[in-house]
């Protein structure tokens, strides 16, 4: 099955200039959200992974299934003040501005291994953050999966080095 044909391309969204790739229409097909879930459960069967960190919110959407089907726990990353409890945060620079991530502090018990899974990487600063979270946390992060990969902004290069899978490339 070819993902890319359940990708849009959205010209000059959210801001003149920018191509957005657009997942709903992998998602909404069960046959296409299945076959990616499953390409990075895979992975993650590779990793011997503890546990699945998303951010919101299509970090949700692609991390979730994935944590289901391997039958560990997911754990969300999410803008501040969005979670109920104690939270620990990171300041992070995202494609298209600034912003504050948070993670229940309780969420990572020391030494576990963790699969970070979003949909897409960027410039990186998503993803940065989120790995800045759980090793603050005592977490490893084991590796990283997500849906797409913008390649020319570099975005790997934030990931220092950490093993990742990107299911497509643009
Ligand atoms: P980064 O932090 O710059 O790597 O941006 C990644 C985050 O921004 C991901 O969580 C995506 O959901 C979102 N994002 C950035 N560009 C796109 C796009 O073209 N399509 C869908 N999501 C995007």
């Amino acid at each position: 099955m070819k993902l890319e044909d359940y990708i849009a391309r959205v010209d000059d969204y959210p801001h003149e200039g920018i191509i957005f790739r657009d997942i709903t229409p992998l998602m909404a097909d069960g046959k296409a959200y299945h076959e990616a879930t499953q390409r990075i459960v895979e992975y993650a069967k590779s990793k011997d992974v503890d546990v699945i960190v998303g951010p919101e919110a299509r970090g949700f959407i692609t991390g979730c299934p994935v944590a289901y089907a391997l039958e560990i726990g997911f754990v969300p990353v999410r803008k501040k003040g969005k979670l109920p409890r104690k939270t620990i945060e990171v300041d992070y620079g995202l494609e298209y501005g600034k912003d504050v991530l948070t993670i229940h502090e309780d969420a990572i018990k020391p030494g576990m291994k963790v699969l970070i899974v979003d949909d897409l990487l960027a410039t990186g600063g998503t993803i940065e953050a989120s790995i800045k979270l759980v090793e603050q946390l005592g977490g490893e992060v084991v590796g990283c999966a997500f849906l797409i990969e913008l390649v020319e902004l570099e975005g790997y290069k934030k990931l220092h080095d950490k093993d990742y899978i990107a299911l497509m490339q643009y």
